[in-house]
């Protein structure tokens, strides 16, 4: 089963994506923490992606479409798998359909523009795994320190108020259209944001029909 799920930066698909692997038994592919990790390691993907995070910009279609198909073919994916944050433009979801990769349903995660900006001020992500977190919504058990892996929460470089700014209007103008490109082929599922991350992901898995 493959899986996209499709929301503003700060909707919580890295969250949402962490729970239903575990649930769902195949991995989340976060293109984002893909990119973080090249840079991390200074390699050719990461040199070139890092001017476009830090600026809030998306980095270019042919660098992502080349790290998703690369990631997909690997054999953990063979079941399928949960994409957080890809595809992210026409280009790229174009791609993904001209490649035959098949897309089971795309859960469209609704958030207003007022919870975003309150959310990305509080988000800290570990900066060896790459989990994310929230100083008050989703805290980890002991401050600063990642629940899965011991490692350190740092704040994101593009977690700026005014990069949070630049990254919303791009989602707006890129992403955005992708809702009408799914719901065309009658993939789209909508799911509003609520309370918690647990009832957020309780809805998920009631529009993919898999309550439990
Ligand atoms: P968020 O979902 O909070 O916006 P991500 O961690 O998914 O953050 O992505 C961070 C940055 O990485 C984006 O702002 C963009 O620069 C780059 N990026 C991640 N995925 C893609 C993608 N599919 N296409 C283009 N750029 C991407
Ligand atoms: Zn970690």
């Amino acid at each position: 089963m493959n899986l996209i799920l499709l929301g503003a930066p700060g909707a919580g698909k890295g969250t949402q994506a962490e729970i239903l692997c575990e649930k769902l038994g195949i991995p989340s592919i976060s293109t984002g923490n893909i990119l973080r990790a090249a840079i991390r390691d200074g390699t050719a993907t990461g040199l070139k992606a890092k001017s476009y995070m830090d600026a809030g910009r998306l980095v270019p279609d042919e660098v992502i479409i080349g790290i998703i198909g690369e990631r997909l073919s690997q054999p953990d994916c063979a079941k399928g798998a949960i994409l957080d944050g890809v595809p992210r433009t026409i280009g790229q979801a174009e791609a993904i359909e001209k490649a035959g990769i098949q897309i089971d349903a795309v859960v469209a995660i609704e958030i207003s523009e007022e919870e975003i900006l309150r959310r990305m001020s509080g988000r800290r992500v570990c900066e060896a795994c790459g989990s994310s977190y929230n100083v008050e919504a989703v805290p980890p058990k002991v401050e600063g320190i990642c629940d899965h892996c011991g490692g350190k929460l740092i704040q994101r470089k593009d977690d700026t108020p005014e990069t949070v700014r630049e990254r919303l209007k791009v989602y707006h103008k890129e992403t955005a259209p992708l809702i009408g490109f799914y719901e065309e082929r009658g993939l789209l599922k909508r799911v509003a944001v609520s309370g918690s991350k647990e009832a957020t992901n309780d809805a998920i898995l009631t529009v993919l029909g898999m309550e439990q």
